[in-house]
């Protein structure tokens, strides 16, 4: 079911380990793994999706003496994720990798090193279920 990838940037090299997209047959239903950048350490992380957006039930006052509760979605401000359309130039002739409904370019992504939209995902070879 899941995959993984391994980005790669043609200008200056930068690297990491591989990512896994996606979750497995018995944890699917808690983990959805994806690329994203860690704005802190300025490099690029597999994030779980399910501990990165999370809905709260918020009580919001709308009268003096009414309220109603509100469901907000909170995301984790640390991560991008490269699904995310500043994290890549998009470009139709450039191939993807899908998960669910997200998809990944498999080239032109941002790169956190030079700052250049050269990185690739290149498929990392295994595939899990
Ligand atoms: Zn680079």
């Amino acid at each position: 079911m899941g995959f993984t990838i391994k980005p790669i940037c043609k200008n200056c090299g930068y690297t990491t380990n591989a990512i896994s997209v996606g979750g497995g047959r018995l944890n699917h239903n808690t983990q959805c793994g994806a690329p994203a950048l860690n704005t802190e350490t300025n490099e690029i992380e597999e994030i779980n999706l399910y501990d990165y957006k999370k809905t709260e039930i918020d009580k919001k006052k709308i009268l003096y003496f009414f309220y109603r509760n509100v469901i907000v979605e909170k995301t984790n401000q640390k991560y991008i994720p490269y699904y995310n359309s500043k994290m890549f130039i998009d470009d139709s002739e450039v191939g993807q990798h899908h998960w669910s409904n997200k998809n990944y370019k498999k080239s032109k992504n941002f790169c956190p090193k030079c700052k250049s939209f050269n990185l690739d995902f290149n498929d990392g070879g295994i595939h899990f279920d």
